[in-house]
């Protein structure tokens, strides 16, 4: 008989049809690319996390082919128990079908704690604070908290484990301030009551042979987005390849939902309905097969820019577990830029860039010292989404005081050219509501393979993956890495080359 995982359990209570998808049909999900990548990070937290407490057994047992060896663990869990053990990683338990393994199981005098470890980031006292953030990780260790007691178990505590968001390390890594413990007994206990029922008909449903009936609704988003979200609308008639309510530009999750509830989902349907200016024209171009040109506004824009002007992109990582002095958990670093510029009007189109060495030493003070050799005093600079270039640079400036006059003068010489675009001054239905300069692009230049992010050779085709790949590359063999260090040189190139692109279709359009 099928049984339930911790997983499963939370997946149940956010909707019994994910649940039921999970099992019978997984090929439906959309993929999520960065799911790898917040899977290593939990297994690197939750590798630092079991020296929380002292000496520690885990008893994590693998098959031949790598998978976990449940019954195996089980046995080893109830050994360690029977003979002393203080603190127990992964100590798993099972009743029927139903399963279970905790992060941490820690002895207490009256029985046992658990102690469930997450990636994420809390500060002291949120608990207390701010509870609602910690009610989706309740119902996860309510289940473990009722498993382990139809096991005889005495629960003697609820803990969550995260990291310590105001956590900065200086020299070594202290894992005692690295963590926050949060005590969730008074939500565990509001979700404790919930689970025997919760357990009863989740098993129902997971006996169905048949897919649960279940409409979209504020659930798919709440605790956490659903890898079925594309399926589920499909089938209520929402095609992913044609205009949508689902893709109108700025349009909250809530209106997209009510105007589905209504049959309204194309945007001949909606044509009528009262909508934003930038929506009014996205839905008028959709229909005609127009594009819609403010040249007054596009002109203004670029009258605000000058020459010497350049075209700035950074790459930036987030390791959770901070790697260098004077930073904390998933703190921003940034590791590489390019750099397009044209030194006067007319002038030739050049390139520089910086990508850190991969040598696991911080990178940040010798990228603020190149930038602000390749950026002059007083230069006109474009990025795309200007808050993120502009963050970086006053965070480098808060750090290298003596490098800060320069770096706030770059700081304060940045123009966003996303401004032209949300500003409704220019559409092409090909944008299809987004701005960003990966729906931008191709919507301008659909013919030209080269402006195309998905033909980059190399792993890496957009931040995320380059966030993901550089932190990698100091363990990899020198081809593998040198490839990486490619790859991630023709993106971050690619990015700001968009950017001359978009800048000179802006200009022709004014013409
Ligand atoms: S998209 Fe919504 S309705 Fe569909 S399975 Fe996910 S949570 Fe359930």
């Amino acid at each position: 008989m099928k049984g339930l995982s911790k997983s499963l359990y939370t997946t149940f209570c956010q909707c019994p049809k994910a649940m039921w998808l999970k099992v019978y049909n997984p090929d439906v999900a959309t993929d999520d690319p960065a799911l790898q990548a917040r899977f290593e990070a939990g297994n690197e937290v939750g590798d630092l996390a079991m020296g929380l407490f002292g000496d520690f057994v885990e008893v994590t047992v693998r098959r031949d082919y790598g998978g976990l060896d449940l019954t195996a663990m089980v046995e080893r869990t109830k050994e360690e128990m029977v003979r002393g053990t203080e603190c127990i990683c992964e100590a798993s338990f099972a009743l029927d079908s139903n399963y279970c393994a905790v992060d941490i199981l820690r002895r207490t005098p009256g029985g046992w704690a658990i102690y469930e470890v997450k990636s994420s980031s809390s500060s002291v006292g949120d608990e207390l604070n701010a509870p609602d953030k910690f009610q989706k990780y309740a119902v996860d260790i309510a289940y473990q908290r009722w498993l382990l007691e139809q096991c005889g178990v005495k629960v003697t505590g609820t803990y969550l484990v995260t990291l310590n968001r105001d956590y900065v390390r200086q020299g070594d890594l202290d894992i005692q301030q690295l963590f926050n413990i949060l005590d969730l007994k008074d939500l565990v206990n509001n979700e404790y009551v919930k689970v025997a029922s919760n357990v009863a008909r989740a098993m129902e449903v997971l006996q169905q042979t048949s897919e649960p009936t279940q409409a979209v609704g504020d659930h798919c988003s709440k605790p956490y987005g659903c890898a079925f979200w594309d399926y589920c609308l499909g089938q209520q008639g929402v095609k992913n390849d044609e205009p949508s309510v689902f893709n109108l530009y700025r349009l909250s999750g809530k209106k997209k939902l009510a105007y589905l509830n209504a049959g309204k989902i194309s945007f001949d349907d909606i044509k009528n309905e009262n909508l934003s200016p930038i929506q009014r024209t996205q839905v008028d171009c959709t229909l005609n097969g127009t594009q819609y040109i403010d040249k007054a506004g596009s002109k203004d824009f670029l009258d605000g820019l000058s020459y010497p002007l350049y075209f700035l992109d950074f790459e930036t990582m987030m390791p959770p577990v901070p790697e260098f002095n004077g930073t904390k958990p998933y703190q921003q670093i940034t590791f590489q830029y390019s750099l397009h510029y044209i030194e006067q009007p007319g002038g030739e189109l050049k390139h520089t860039e910086f990508l850190a060495k991969s040598d696991g030493n911080d990178p940040r003070r010798e990228l603020a010292e190149a930038l602000c050799g390749d950026i002059p005093e007083d230069a006109c600079i474009l990025a795309y989404n200007d808050p993120f270039e502009k963050g970086r640079i006053r965070e480098l400036a808060a750090i290298y005081t003596d490098l800060s006059g320069r770096l706030m003068n770059i700081h304060d010489h940045i123009q966003d050219l996303l401004v032209p675009f949300k500003s409704g001054f220019y559409y092409v239905p090909a944008m299809g509501g987004s701005f960003s300069i990966k729906s931008v692009l191709p919507a301008l230049f659909p013919n030209n393979t080269e402006l195309n992010y998905s033909n980059l050779k190399g792993p890496v085709h957009n931040g995320g993956e380059a966030m993901t790949i550089f932190p990698q590359i100091a363990k990899m063999e020198p081809a593998k890495a040198a490839a990486a260090r490619q790859a991630l040189l023709e993106y971050c190139h690619l990015d700001t080359l968009a950017m001359v692109k978009v800048w000179e279709q802006l200009r022709e359009t004014t013409n």
